[in-house]
């Protein structure tokens, strides 16, 4: 196969190449990308090239970032972009916005708005890539106080599927920056994205670490008072099986304990310490919350940051009761037949709110989002994939039927993907990737096809 490689500035590489190896690798190390052409994008430029060879040969696109998603969207052939060299931040303290290129990770965004005393709305884990994780709306560590990082992108840059690089923002394309918001990978690879900056410098954060024998109780007392929470309150629970390595320290090492992380924006840490009395009440073996910088504020999840083989499942919910607990406890529990991490994670506030600028983002009705997580290293796909199974069977009668898509790994049948979106909204972004990418070149992700004839409500 003859290649782009004059008109690229950044490495292309085939299977048998020296590179090739590391340029496809990801942070999730279950199943890796085997495209015919992996094309290390040095800028938009790069970006363009790739897209008009692969149209003009008639393969599919896929793009990398961090990695942190590839398991369900592992290409075999095809061209994948990867981004990792396109990393840059500019910053506009007075405006409160950062323009950021599509390989940066969360964390060197950080880096440049925490002297301005400005956050971005980033999530739990800091090393993820920016503009994926926006583009998938982004459910971010203050989500409940701001709403989806993707409520507050105020451009894209964005290379399509004819090669063309446009500016797109609600003025120049109200219909394509709708989509781009939500839709993801679906519509183009975006090469930059201007968001807004939340001027938060510091939160009142950490985690508070309960035994299993007292998991009942937390879980109860935690639904109870999650639903009195300001806005302000943004938390997870999480029920996790601690592995038996020497970096978890005694009494941990090795057990099931209940994890309750706090974000709080309320401006003053007074505040917070209030409203986590009732938690606090039940007496921790571990409490870690105070005043924390932004800046650490990725110690409140404490997402391992060295790749790894991980399978989940996630699954939006109503409002939870003591039956619903029961059914995680059960099992998740230290009767579980392989180990998992099972969290929710608080919606509402925000979240639920239509943001200024209409986007494809959807189920803001949610109340909480179930993530299941189980690693591969701890035991294999076949018996951890009946145990997910029966989780999000048994918990079934408090799904809304939604999913969301930056959490959904392994899962890439289209009625699933379907379930990230509203009915209409999914009609109407069929009909947009029609006009926008009619041949689906952008289909190695979570795909939303392109209608085939008029779309009706
Ligand atoms: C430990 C951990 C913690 C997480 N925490 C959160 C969280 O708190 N909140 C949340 O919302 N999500 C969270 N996520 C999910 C994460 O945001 C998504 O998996 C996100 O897509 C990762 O982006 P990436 O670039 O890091 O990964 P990649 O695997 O590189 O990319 C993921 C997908 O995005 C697409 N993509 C990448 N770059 C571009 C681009 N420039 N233009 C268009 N499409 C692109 C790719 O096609 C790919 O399908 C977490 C994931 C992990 C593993």
């Amino acid at each position: 196969m003859n290649r782009p490689a004059d008109r690229v500035t950044g490495p292309v590489l085939a299977p048998r190449d020296k590179g090739y190896d590391e340029e496809r690798a990801g942070w999730q190390t279950a199943r890796r990308h085997r495209p015919d052409l992996v094309v290390g994008a040095a800028g938009p430029a790069d970006v363009q090239a790739a897209v008009t060879y692969a149209q003009e040969h008639g393969l599919p696109v896929g793009v990398q970032g961090t990695g942190h998603a590839s398991a369900a969207v592992a290409a075999e052939g095809g061209v994948l972009i990867t981004t990792a060299r396109m990393s840059a931040v500019r910053v506009d303290a007075d405006a409160r916005t950062a323009w950021v290129a599509a390989g940066t990770r969360w964390d060197q965004v950080i880096d440049r708005t925490a002297p301005a005393g400005l956050a971005p709305l980033s999530g739990s884990a800091p090393r993820v890539g920016a503009v994926s994780y926006t583009l998938g709306g982004g459910l971010a560590l203050l989500s409940r106080s701001f709403g989806y990082a993707a409520d507050h992108v105020r451009g894209l840059d964005v290379v399509t599927a004819d090669g063309r690089l446009r500016h797109v923002t609600q003025d120049s394309d109200p219909d394509l920056f709708w989509a781009l918001r939500g839709g993801r990978d679906n519509f183009g690879v975006v090469t930059g994205m201007e968001i807004d900056l939340v001027p938060v410098a510091t939160l009142f954060g950490g985690v508070l670490i309960f035994p299993v024998e007292k998991a009942a109780e937390v879980f109860g007392t935690y639904l109870q008072w999650a639903a009195t929470v300001p806005e302000a309150m943004n938390s997870s629970i999480a029920l996790i099986s601690l592995p038996d390595v020497p970096a978890i320290p005694e009494p941990m090492r090795g057990r099931h304990t209940v994890h309750v992380r706090i974000a709080c924006a309320a401006g003053d840490p007074g505040a917070g310490e209030r409203l986590v009395a009732p938690l606090r009440a039940i007496s921790p073996m571990l409490d870690t919350l105070g005043e924390l910088a932004y800046a650490d504020a990725g110690s409140i999840y404490n997402d391992p940051v060295a790749p790894g083989a991980v399978e989940s499942g996630t699954a939006m919910l109503g409002e939870l009761d003591a039956a619903a607990v029961r059914t995680i406890l059960d099992l998740a529990g230290p009767h579980a037949p392989v180990p998992h991490i099972v969290e929710l994670r608080h919606l509402g506030g925000r979240l639920a709110h239509p943001p200024a600028v209409a986007n494809a983002v959807g189920n803001r009705d949610a109340r909480y989002l179930l993530n299941v997580i189980s690693r591969l290293e701890r035991a294999g796909l076949t018996q951890i994939r009946p145990a997910h199974a029966r989780m999000f069977e048994a918990i079934g009668p408090w799904s809304t039927g939604g999913r969301f898509l930056n959490f959904m790994n392994g899962e890439n049948a289209a009625a699933q993907v379907r379930s990230a979106y509203n009915p209409t909204d999914h009609r109407r972004l069929t009909a947009l990737k029609a006009v926008h990418d009619p041949a689906n070149l952008f289909r190695l992700n979570h795909n939303i096809p392109p209608a085939r004839g008029p779309v009706r409500d």
